[in-house]
């Protein structure tokens, strides 16, 4: 169990706090090798960082059904990635839409496999098993606030395939085997 006292949490923050609109960004798909990249620490006070940040937002805005974007999904090698999984119907503890620098696991129990799917890898998706009860720790971009993050269920599931991304990992790398990935249905 964590220490209530070590709770910190978002404090409120919204990608407001950042202080300017975010311009959208393309979204790269594999195998583009910035995917698959470990991406550097960043310095979340940086005027870059950002205006990273406000663009992950933005970019995440505009694309439908998506509750998580990774910088290297738009090219960048670095830790910093977007989460907002608001209204998802399997989502049980929500922080809203909010921005990680440098983020790392620090609790993971209640593993449990689940389907995912990811704008980088359009077509497929695929059964991998995550943790449904999560502590991260990270800092908040702009601020350079350190944040611990205590989640659950589809959150947690969002923010450990973000912090994958960032390593250079995608949900393919994470599956138990061929039988465990699935063609998405098409739709004309
Ligand atoms: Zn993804």
């Amino acid at each position: 169990m964590s220490d209530p006292e070590e709770y910190v949490g978002l404090g409120g923050w919204t990608p407001a706090e950042l202080g300017r609109p975010g311009e959208v960004r393309p979204v790269v798909s594999a195998p583009d090798p910035v995917l698959s990249r470990p991406g550097p620490e960043v310095d979340p006070t940086s005027d870059e960082v950002v205006r990273l940040a406000a663009d992950l937002i933005a970019t995440m805005r505009v694309s439908p059904g998506c509750v998580g974007l990774a910088a290297p999904q738009v090219g960048v090698s670095a830790q910093v990635f977007a989460v907002d999984v608001t209204g998802h119907p399997k989502t049980l503890t929500v922080h809203g839409a909010f921005v990680l620098c440098n983020a790392r696991v620090v609790e993971a129990s209640r593993w449990k496999a689940g389907r995912e799917g990811c704008m980088s890898v359009p077509d497929l998706t695929g059964d991998v098993k995550r943790a449904g009860r999560l502590v991260v720790e990270g800092v908040l971009p702009g601020s350079g606030k350190a944040v611990r993050l205590v989640t659950d269920g589809f959150e947690a599931r969002a923010l450990q395939h973000e912090i994958d991304h960032c390593a250079g990992l995608l949900f393919l790398d994470r599956v138990a085997g061929a039988h465990a990935v699935y063609q998405r249905k098409v739709y004309l």
